[in-house]
């Protein structure tokens, strides 16, 4: 492995998850799918509450809350966000209030990561027709009119702040991958709010990483994307001073499997989710890593990928929203 350049000087973090999270190779379904050789950095188990990739930007991001000596987390997401969820996982262990604003309405039943935002106490609120960033501005403000001290988590933690989480990640995984003597020609992971792909396309160039970091877009366009990986990367580069700001940012991203939005279940998805479960006994989420390995599997289809690469697919975590998608399944 190549040694890190940086970061000297990391800011302050707060422990959330257990590390190193797990690398495993997928040999019985590289065999089935006749294509490259598959591992999966298992990042579902990071263990905050079921896990997931927001757990690593959560750990810089509330150290900075705390510090501000805030008492009460406001975020946002759609009904079944992994990332609220967590955000209401760490406020608990941090001994911090949690508000979630989410879109539309409430559904009938609360399932999967609805039902863990309330057992883990958080107070969620309803956007209906309005925007969830007005109802979470009105609620940070009525919190401050009671006295509390409100911090504001941006979407999906994606922040340059946030992002370092995957700079910290990109490390820990290539140590891995030295320890097992394996390069990685292509590392894989499903692409949102891009905090998770810009850390580890930053943590890429600091480390000298010579393969490929393929973003799979979940919801955005191609360019849009990219525009948003790069400019989190550069705060993130930022915030680490101007060795980092220099370094040289190769952003690649796929928006071919789009189907039909965010959060709409199609075959794509339900094929990748069955075929790894029942190759692997290993649970992808309907959202973001189904989406996303089903992309990797296309690929390899299409022998973009070829049998001769190793590839490593980032698994971003999600299987808690699994039993609000028993219909879509
Ligand atoms: C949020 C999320 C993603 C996307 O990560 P971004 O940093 O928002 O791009 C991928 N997978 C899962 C399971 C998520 O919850």
């Amino acid at each position: 492995m190549t040694d890190s350049v940086l970061p000297p000087r990391l800011p302050a973090r707060v422990r959330l998850g257990q590390y190193p999270t797990p690398l495993q190779h997928l040999a019985r379904l590289s065999k089935q799918l006749q294509g490259p050789q598959i591992y999966v950095k298992r990042d579902d188990q990071t263990g905050l509450a079921s896990g997931g990739n927001k757990t690593r930007k959560l750990e810089f991001i509330l150290a900075e809350a705390l510090a501000q000596g805030c008492d009460h987390l406001v975020t946002l997401g759609g009904p079944q966000s992994n990332h609220c969820r967590q955000t209401a996982a760490a406020a608990a262990a941090l001994g911090l209030g949690c508000s979630v604003v989410l879109r539309g309405d409430p559904p009938r039943q609360r399932l999967g990561n609805l039902l863990l935002d309330e057992l883990l106490g958080a107070h969620v609120h309803w956007a209906g027709s309005r925007t969830r960033d007005a109802v979470a501005e009105e609620v940070v403000e009525l919190l401050r009119a009671s006295g509390r001290r409100p911090y504001f988590v941006p979407l999906g933690g994606s922040t340059g702040l946030g992002a370092l989480g995957y700079v910290v990640a990109m490390r820990e995984a290539l140590a891995q991958l030295a320890e097992w003597r394996l390069d990685i020609d292509v590392m894989v992971v499903g692409s949102s709010s891009a905090g998770t792909q810009a850390g580890l396309v930053l943590g890429a160039a600091l480390t000298a990483y010579p393969g490929k970091i393929l973003g799979i877009s979940i919801d955005a366009p191609a360019p849009e994307l990219a525009n948003t990986v790069t400019r989190i990367a550069l705060e993130a580069a930022r915030l680490l001073g101007p060795e980092a700001a220099a370094a040289l940012l190769r952003v690649q991203v796929n928006a071919d499997y789009l189907g039909g939005g965010y959060a709409v279940v199609g075959a794509l998805e339900r094929d990748a989710l069955r075929t790894v479960a029942q190759t692997e006994g290993l649970l992808l989420d309907p959202v973001y890593t189904g989406r996303a390995f089903g992309g990797l599997m296309d690929l390899i289809r299409q022998r973009v990928i070829g049998k001769g690469q190793r590839v490593l697919f980032w698994h971003t975590g999600g299987a808690a929203a699994l039993s609000a998608f028993t219909e879509d399944l």
